[in-house]
């Protein structure tokens, strides 16, 4: 705004080349000398609002980089970074003549400066601060945007009155705080500064004009706090730096106006700054100061064994002098001074430096980062540190857009409907369709960081989510959301669904009541569900409240206490008779129709050599030939006569029921790689319990459905090769 507006941009970059021979290459110069000279005559015909040529805003970007540290090929973006947008430049030009980083680096600027940015409320400000970060895939994008941003404010005089509110305001809710995230003070303060100055006019002015009205006493404070501070320091440390200064005016402006504080009681106007060279250093400091001037209680804060987010480390203290005038004290070392003024920016500064190691990837930017920490950092749990600025730099939250141009923050993976849920309960229950970008996406699309998204609704009332969506959506909240719409809006359906579920359920598992048993079984249910009525229970498994799988193990426990006969024989549980199919599956030699049933105590399979006893009124009951209860010669059996031959249907295709007992080393996960074996053989498990042995085995039972012993066989040579199995056996031998 003063002397720098007069120099031409000849002169400005003749200043950029002279600085950067202390930090750049030959080459490296070289390349921003092409980066200009090609910026330059893009931008020849073009001219700021000041009236200038455009070409010195780049320029002064490019300087504003420089003065942070920053490498070469960030420089040469800076000089570029308006050409695709405003001038015949493509982005292959670029890539052609600068390369793909430099390329990429102009691409993801000119994209930032795409996003609408119109925003009113705090949580909003943080999804777009978010937003940009998820957006600039190497941080350099944003820091140049930063660069971009404080130049424009340094400049903004010269813009209608309107749009100078309206960007500082961006300024002071999006850019002020990136820059403060990423560590970097200098911009941080500066551009909050300018905010206050074109938002508040009347505040900045009455700020300043009370900094100044005492301005010689104050500076006067200042220096003979600093010299009495410097005195005593050396003696304990060697070349020490101190700094004295009146902090920003957006800092007071914030206590005075937002903190309804009156100029006088705000303590840290004044700021002065120690920096040493290590950590014992800054301590043994903190112990002088606290010696020369009493500390105010509650201020002392040490951020270097708990750094901030952004990486700031430093000791702060308030204290105050025998003028009664307090201040803030900041103890730090050198490194972390680097940390507080650059902050992500300081590794280019220090460490890449002219190595030119420019094309690193976020990985390995944060090793750096992590490097810089450990060298400097005696105490704290570094990698939290990094993971801490990790998950904030790199957001797994996608953001998207809605046509009105707010964001809205989704989890990774989310699709339309969780979108649609996220905006509003009844946009998500309208929901008949989306759009993404403009076009017609399915429901189960997944939507992706920067894409705008459309959700279109239904005008119809009554028009609801589908139950399917409920496997779609990917966030909680979404699925809660439509089950609480099917629990409120479809009662009778939740009803029906529910009767039906349990039904089904029941049947599965071989839970048989009669209709009288069924209600008070189920009335029961609900009563212990803690439901007002067996409709509500239905209701609540119909919406997906409760699952019934949830409840089996209960209601088999029930079942198994009131309702289940038990028949025992030969000491071997037993199962149910298998599904009748109208044909049968047995062939009783010289007798058609004959009512039959297999035996319990042995429960034969097609395959197995089987025989057949007449019983009295109860039809012939099918045994294995070598069942215990047949005997080894008929003829010498005391009723030889009712013995008869029988044969398998062989065309009958029909599931049989086995029991096994499996014998196992007891560990986790034996149950479901067991489970997963037979579901892979089409296997169904009716039934299934285990004990512990106290030698560490587990003892499983389980009645399986086959089709035949050869079926069995496979299925029992599947289970021994699992691990852990010792020993499989066929029940009923
Ligand atoms: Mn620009």
């Amino acid at each position: 705004m003063t002397n720098e507006a007069e120099k031409t941009p000849k002169e400005l970059f003749d200043e950029l080349i002279e600085k950067s021979k202390k930090l750049l290459s030959a080459e490296e110069i070289k390349a921003v000398k092409k980066a200009y000279s090609v910026a330059a005559d893009a931008h020849k015909a073009q001219l700021r609002y000041s009236g200038q040529p455009y070409i010195i805003h780049p320029l002064a970007v490019a300087d504003i980089l420089l003065n942070l540290g920053m490498d070469s090929p960030s420089i040469q973006a800076a000089l570029l970074h308006d050409t695709v947008e405003d001038t015949d430049i493509t982005l292959d030009d670029l890539k052609k003549n600068f390369g793909e980083e430099v390329a990429n680096l102009v691409d993801g600027v000119t994209k930032l400066g795409r996003v609408p940015l119109s925003t009113k409320e705090e949580q909003q400000a943080e999804n777009i601060r978010k937003m940009l970060l998820a957006m600039s895939h190497d941080i350099r994008v944003i820091i140049i945007k930063l660069a971009d941003r404080l130049h424009n404010m340094r400049t903004l005089d010269f813009m209608a009155p309107q749009k100078r509110r309206d960007i500082a305001l961006e300024t002071l809710e999006i850019y002020a705080p990136l820059a403060h995230r990423l560590g970097i003070r200098t911009a941080k303060e500066e551009l909050e500064d300018l905010a206050i100055h074109f938002l508040d006019p009347i505040a900045y002015d009455d700020i300043s004009k009370k900094l100044s009205e005492t301005g010689e006493s104050r500076v006067e404070f200042l220096e003979s706090t600093k010299k009495k501070i410097q005195d005593r320091v050396v003696e304990i440390v060697e070349n020490p730096r101190i700094d004295a200064r009146i902090k920003s005016v957006h800092g007071i402006y914030r206590k005075m106006y937002m903190q309804g504080k009156a100029f006088d009681e705000i303590y840290d106007i004044y700021a002065v700054r120690i920096i040493v060279d290590t950590v014992a250093e800054c301590y043994n400091c903190l112990g002088l100061i606290h010696d020369m001037y009493k500390p105010l209680p509650g201020r002392f804060k040490d951020y270097i064994s708990t750094p901030k987010k952004n990486m700031y480390q430093s000791l702060h203290t308030t204290v105050i002098g025998k003028e009664g005038i307090p201040f803030e004290v900041q103890i730090r070392t050198k490194e972390m001074h680097r940390t507080a003024e650059y902050g992500v920016a300081a590794h280019w500064k220090y460490k890449l430096g002219i190595s030119g190691k420019g094309n690193m990837n976020m990985d390995e930017r944060l090793a750096w980062v992590r490097q810089l920490l450990e060298e400097q950092q005696e105490s704290g749990d570094v990698r939290e540190i990094v993971s801490a600025i990790k998950s904030d730099l790199v957001p797994e939250d996608t953001f998207v857009f809605t046509p009105k141009g707010d964001v809205i923050n989704v989890p990774a993976g989310a699709t339309v409907i969780d979108f649609a849920y996220a905006i509003h309960t009844a946009v998500g229950n309208k929901m008949v369709g989306a759009k993404v970008d403009g076009r017609i996406v399915p429901i189960d699309y997944k939507v992706k960081t920067g894409e705008i998204v459309e959700i279109l609704t239904s005008s119809q009332p009554g028009k609801g989510p589908s139950r399917d969506w409920l496997n779609i959506a990917k966030t909680s909240s979404a699925r809660t959301k439509i089950r609480s719409w099917f629990k409120n809006e479809r009662r009778d359906e939740n009803i029906a669904e529910g009767k039906a579920e349990i039904e089904r359920e029941f049947k599965k598992n071989f839970i048989r009541l009669t209709d009288e048993e069924y209600d008070k079984f189920i009335e029961n249910l609900a009563h212990h569900q803690h439901c007002a009525s067996v409709e509500d229970l239905y209701a609540t498994i119909g919406y997906g409240g409760v699952s019934v799988i949830r409840l089996l193990p209960y209601i088999k426990d029930e079942y198994n206490k009131n309702y289940k006969k038990h028949e025992e024989t030969s000491g071997v549980k037993t199962v149910e008779v298998r599904r009748s199919t109208g044909k049968q599956s047995v062939t009783v030699e010289g007798i058609d129709d004959m009512l039959v049933k297999f035996s319990k105590c042995c429960n034969p399979l097609p395959g197995d050599r089987i025989i057949g006893f007449i019983t009295r009124g109860h039809g012939v009951s099918i045994h294995k030939r070598d069942c215990v209860n047949v005997p080894k010669v008929i003829a010498q059996a005391s009723e030889p006569e009712r013995w008869v031959k029988v044969s398998w249907n062989e065309t009958l295709k029909e599931d049989f029921r086995a029991a096994l007992q499996i014998t196992a080393l007891s560990r986790i996960g034996l149950m479901a790689d067991i489970s997963m074996q037979l579901a892979a053989m089409r296997v169904n498990i009716n039934d299934i319990s285990s004990h512990e042995a106290k030698d560490g085995r587990s003892m499983l039972y389980m009645s399986i459905t086959v089709s035949n012993v050869e079926h069995l066989r496979n299925v029992i040579q599947r289970i021994e090769k699992i691990d852990g199995v010792l020993s499989v056996e066929r029940q009923g031998y």
